[in-house]
């Protein structure tokens, strides 16, 4: 729709861009960590008809009997490809995506998400990554290239890059890889932040590197019930993948408006402790310099997304955002 000034007039739309593939109809596994009835159009219907979600991302569908799948629900008319980038089913809009695995050497392994406007371009990556991959078919796999290689292909297909979780201890970039991540990507080639569980946006806004992006919280759903457990409303003039990309980017009036994440205390890896005497450890320490337990002398340290980010922060409060962009809302 269009105003009188000839702007688009723009809407809020509830959007949870992570959701793992269990499996393809073909019986092809996909995510092993996930259920069985994670299929494409099983995700479709969970997020449009009991969710009321509005554009989902479905990662995995880099994998070839995913898109299998997709070229019969596209087929059988069960859902369109639109313009501007997406399927659509019903009133739900589906973004394809992939989470894919990077290393460097001496580092740990982080996780980015690729998305990208259609199938054909999908196919077309899936090409190039099978080159780099040990089995294309499953989800979030090493690819044996470097990140700033990754990238580059990403973005020459029209893709957007985007950190997964990047904070967890568990493969996440700050998280497990690198303290900075201008090390890592060129940073002008990044559309947004994943913030993932035990993360939020007052957090992230301690390191300033992330300053000019967009932050996501997404479900990282790996059963049906967990599509929306964390997601976002963003304020485009439809949803698709190039509104997802304008809103990432702020441009023409279009954000991100809100994010809806769990309180970063109810995340597993929040604070650091010792995992003998189970005392939490001073704020903002190190484990990696701390070595051992200050009450029990143990080394079976865990290292706090909270903590970690305090210690690898360069200014002490945290950027506040204006235009209510990126302002976390906590539930429970
Ligand atoms: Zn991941
Ligand atoms: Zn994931």
């Amino acid at each position: 729709m269009v105003n009188n000034n000839g702007r688009a007039e723009l809407s809020s739309y509830y959007c949870d861009m992570h959701i793992h593939i269990g499996r393809a109809s073909s019986g092809q596994a996909v995510k092993i960590s996930a259920s069985d009835n994670l299929t494409f159009e099983n995700i479709a219907v969970e997020a449009s008809e009991r969710k009321g979600i509005q554009m989902i991302g479905i990662i995995d569908c880099h994998s070839p009997s995913v898109q299998q799948d997709i070229v019969q629900l596209l087929d059988r008319g069960v859902m369109q490809e639109i313009d501007g980038g997406g399927i659509a089913y019903r009133d739900t809009t589906i973004v394809l995506g992939s989470e894919i695995e990077i290393r460097e050497p001496g580092s740990g392994a982080a996780h980015v998400l690729a998305y990208f406007p259609d199938l054909s371009t999908m196919q077309d990556f899936t090409q190039w990554m099978n080159r780099f991959m040990k089995n294309i078919e499953l989800s979030s796999q090493r690819i044996y290239a470097a990140p700033l290689e990754l990238q580059q292909e990403i973005l020459d297909r029209g893709g957007l890059l985007i950190p997964a979780h990047v904070f967890t201890p568990h493969k996440g970039l700050y998280g497990n890889m690198a303290d900075r991540m201008r090390d890592v990507f060129s940073l002008n080639g990044i559309a947004g932040i994943e913030l993932g569980l035990s993360a939020d946006s007052a957090m992230a806004g301690r390191i300033s590197e992330l300053d000019s992006y967009a932050f996501l919280t997404n479900s990282d759903a790996h059963s049906l019930g967990k599509i929306g457990r964390e997601y976002n409303r963003l304020d485009m003039a439809r949803p698709s993948f190039h509104e997802f990309r304008r809103a990432l980017a702020g441009s023409e009036g279009r954000g991100i408006s809100a994010n809806y994440g769990l309180n970063p205390r109810l995340g597993k890896y929040h604070r650091s402790y010792c995992s003998s005497c189970q005392s939490n450890l001073e704020e903002g320490s190190s484990i990696h310099e701390m070595k051992r337990c200050p009450y029990c002398g143990s080394t079976k340290l865990v290292q706090g997304v909270f903590d970690h980010i305090l210690h690898i922060a360069d200014r002490d409060e945290p950027l506040s955002r204006i235009r209510g962009h990126h302002t976390t809302i906590r539930f429970r």
